[in-house]
């Protein structure tokens, strides 16, 4: 707790608050978490990066806090990971063996449990501080699955019923737990993830013994199916109240074993058409851990980047996972996937700005999706030049090859020259973008890196 007085501009309203903050200790105490276990949990919960609390439209009814105000959430670190929400596990001391994890059960790390309360008083103590506007909350397999679950479950129920605590929760699934704690969690939080880990069966059985391609899947579709059913009751106005507003993330690792690019966007794909999801998060793996098994080098920022541009081409800008890459390769570090496709289909281009459907201008690498929708909307009423494409922030660098306006050509004449300039225009943006304090650098490179606008 703060003791130190805010400047809130009188004395009396010094005095107030000092008494205020020493009662509330006074109430509270039993239940604070040390700062030793605050850190090791904490610590131990960063290099899980399923976190976003973007889509939850649960509004409050009643209490503190809303999972669905715009900005909650909304900040990103450069390579997507969302910052303001207290990101803990509830415990880290694991029963598995996961080969690639610092928290696994054969690591020398101390080790921590919170308690139900410890987790709830925090999060409170924190969102009333405002340091945070949500909680997402996971844990390793601490005695057993179902235990883990229904601590899990016994802190967000408690948030909501007795603290009154209507932020953003998102909260990690324990494979192998009880299908009924995982349904009764999901009537009260925004968001839940069961992580996939690692792209194949083969690979999971070598790095994560204990965890079954089957046990992780398995919860992911039954949530899907639920969450179907539970919308089209509510619809007929059967139920009240909500199940997973925000849907389901997952988060793959990358890199610790040897699938490429081609595969995990194919299980990527699968996973959105099938179970719903709304966003797959891909970790780089960072070599934490020796073992003869993993690589002694991690996958690299630019990889899980191209990843990303490539998911956001199947989300947003209709590719289909065959047009991005072929199941066995990689994705080109030299050009983001979407400047890659293009100059693999070089005989589609140039297309007239004002002319051409949505569909095409999506595929115009430099032209956005946001982009895109302006123009189709800008050209009912002009004829759209260069100049206006400028003033759109259209990346003319690069889409200047492959467009023309009002038959006007300014790009590069044949592909050899197109590659070198893309090459160029590239690496200059992917440093950029790599980099937080260049991100900034310009609007434009914000954007791409934040967004995901190809
Ligand atoms: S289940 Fe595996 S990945 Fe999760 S904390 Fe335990 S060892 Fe780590």
């Amino acid at each position: 707790m703060n003791l130190l007085p805010k400047k809130i501009g009188n004395f009396f309203g010094l005095i107030y608050e000092q008494m205020f903050d020493f009662c509330f200790l006074m109430v509270y105490n039993r239940d604070m978490i040390s700062e030793e276990k605050l850190k090791i949990l904490t610590e131990s919960a960063k290099y899980d990066v399923s976190c976003s609390s973007s889509g939850s439209a649960r509004k409050n009814a009643g209490g503190m806090g809303n999972g669905y105000v715009a900005g909650c959430c909304h900040s990103f670190t450069p390579d997507g990971r969302c910052v303001s929400l207290l990101k803990i596990l509830l415990s880290n001391d694991c029963i598995y063996n996961c080969k690639y994890c610092p928290n696994r059960l054969d690591a020398d790390v101390p080790r921590a449990t919170a308690t139900a309360d410890e987790i709830c008083q925090l999060t409170i103590d924190f969102y009333k501080r405002n340091y945070i506007e949500g909680l997402f909350l996971s844990s390793a397999v601490y005695k057993n699955p179902d235990y883990t679950m229904e601590q899990l479950l016994l802190v967000v129920k408690k948030l909501r019923t007795e603290y009154g605590f209507h932020g953003y929760i998102h909260l990690k699934g324990i494979p192998r737990a009880d299908e009924r704690m995982m349904t009764e969690a999901a009537r009260f939080v925004d968001r839940m993830s069961y992580n996939v880990e690692l792209p194949s069966e083969k690979s999971l059985k070598l790095l994560a013994p204990q965890k079954s391609k089957e046990s992780l899947l398995t919860p992911m579709k039954t949530l899907a199916t639920q969450t179907e059913r539970f919308r089209e009751e509510k619809r007929k106005g059967f139920v009240k109240g909500y199940f997973l507003p925000a849907g389901q993330t997952t988060q793959m690792i990358i890199g610790a074993s040897p699938e490429a690019d081609g595969h995990i966007l194919r299980l990527t794909n699968a996973l959105y058409q099938k179970n719903g999801l709304k966003r797959v998060y891909y970790s780089s793996y960072v070599p934490v851990v020796r073992d003869k098994s993993l690589p002694e080098v991690g996958a690299g920022q630019l990889r899980e980047h191209r990843l990303y541009q490539a998911d956001w081409l199947l989300r947003f800008y209709g590719f289909s996972v065959e047009e991005i890459v072929e199941e066995n390769e990689n994705l080109s570090m030299e050009f983001d996937p979407k400047c890659a496709w293009a100059l693999r289909n070089m005989h589609l281009f140039p297309v007239e700005i004002n002319r051409a459907p949505l569909e095409t201008l999506l595929r115009v690498p430099g032209i956005g999706a946001k982009n895109a929708y302006k123009i189709i909307e800008a050209r009912k009423y002009t004829k759209l030049t260069f100049e206006d494409l400028t003033k759109m922030r259209v990346a003319l660098k690069r889409a200047k090859h492959f467009i023309t306006c009002n038959g006007k050509f300014f790009g590069a004449k044949n592909e050899h020259a197109v590659r070198g300039l893309l090459t160029a225009a590239e690496t200059q943006e992917s440093a950029e973008q790599l980099n937080v304090f260049g991100m900034l650098s310009t609007p434009q490179n914000a954007l791409i890196a934040l967004h995901g606008q190809l």
